[in-house]
């Protein structure tokens, strides 16, 4: 694939104070178009900027928009590396398929990625827990209101240097439990990365959040009863010795920090478990003490403990409040492979 090079006339300066997540971003970004009859075309690295898109657009009416999230990361030897790259192209075209979105060839989407990562490596920040955020994301761009099969589609990618995705660092988080809203049901959107996804979340969001608690906790769209997941992570649980997991059922989100938590603990000699895990179960372990540990699993996080669970007005400790010792293993063997620290047995890392 023949990409394209815009380059900016207009270098910005680079932010290395107070990153934070997702605000600040690279000069270029990353562009290709589909159309039915053409297929992929104009590949182009381009100056970052404003898209200009047809009020009409599928995008604006019908939400027709997929995405991903991963990051780049600067080695102590200061070489800029991706981890498990080809899990986000293979989700993403998942993703295309259920909402009727064009896929891309693997090769093709990974090459996207590592060549826009490397015009734009200096972006790249040097601190402790810094990575260039990848937001890959593709959406319906045919300039019409019916509705029909998605004739024109746009692929973007831009980048952000950001900073460690929780404010207070490694810290327990609080959760509640959303009792009414449901985010995903079986046979739904559930597993694809779509922003629709995240709107039927907003609401009980917002009322966690006002509630001071940093994220919500699916219960399963059907009985409301079983545990899916959390806002942007998936959730494991140390129950009695044993790590579970809610299984892939289709309604929630096939996570690859997920995967790779499960590869490692399973090599480990671990005792884990995926499959169903109801409420009533885990707040059970709760009180009578076996639940030694929370965390919730994803790109941004990586792993994030979990200190306070919130169900039906009551508030429930895990651990102490405190970060349990399967939480911090898992955060400093992925986090160490992540950043070059620790030796990649599995081949997860790809060099740019
Ligand atoms: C992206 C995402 C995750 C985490 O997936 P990773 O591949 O581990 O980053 C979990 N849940 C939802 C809803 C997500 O959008």
């Amino acid at each position: 694939m023949e990409i394209r090079i815009e380059n900016t006339k207009t270098p910005g300066v680079k932010v290395t104070e107070n990153l934070g997540f997702g605000k600040h971003f690279t000069d270029h970004m990353f562009m290709m178009d589909y159309n039915v009859e053409k297929g992929w075309y104009d590949a182009r690295i381009v100056p970052f900027g404003n898209l200009s898109l047809h009020p009409a657009a599928t995008v604006f009416h019908y939400g027709a928009e997929i995405f991903e999230g991963l990051k780049a990361y600067r080695t102590a030897d200061g070489s800029v590396q991706l981890f498990r790259p080809i899990e986000n192209v293979r989700r993403m075209n998942n993703s295309a398929e259920r909402l009727q979105l064009p896929t891309m060839p693997e090769e093709e989407m990974l090459q996207a990625i590592t060549e826009f990562v490397k015009h734009e490596q200096d972006w790249v920040p040097y601190g402790a827990g810094e990575s260039l955020y990848l937001r890959p994301f593709l959406f319906g761009n045919d300039e019409a209101l019916g509705v029909h099969g998605i004739q024109n589609s746009r692929f973007v990618i831009i980048a952000s240097p950001s900073g460690s995705y929780y404010k207070e660092g490694i810290n327990p988080v609080k959760i509640m439990i959303e009792k009414d809203d449901v985010r995903a049901v079986r046979g739904g959107t559930g597993f694809a990365k779509c922003g629709g996804n995240y709107a039927a979340a907003n609401r009980a969001g917002a009322r966690a959040e006002e509630k001071g608690y940093t994220q919500v906790l699916w219960l399963d769209g059907v009985e409301r009863k079983y545990i899916e997941e959390v806002g942007a992570m998936n959730v494991m649980f140390k129950i009695a010795g044993e790590v579970v997991t809610p299984m892939l059922s289709g309604s929630i989100l096939p996570g690859i920090t997920r995967k790779s938590c499960l590869e490692l603990l399973r090599e480990e000699g671990y005792k884990v478990s995926e499959r169903l895990l109801s409420v009533d179960e885990l707040l059970e372990a709760c009180k009578n003490g076996t639940l030694e540990e929370a965390w919730g699993t994803g790109t941004a996080a990586v792993v994030s403990p979990i200190g306070k669970l919130s169900f039906d007005g009551v508030e429930y400790i895990v651990n102490n409040n405190e970060i349990g010792k399967t939480t911090q293993h898992l955060y400093d063997t992925l986090t160490g492979i992540q950043w070059g620290r620790v030796e990649d047995k599995h081949g997860w890392i790809v060099k740019i």
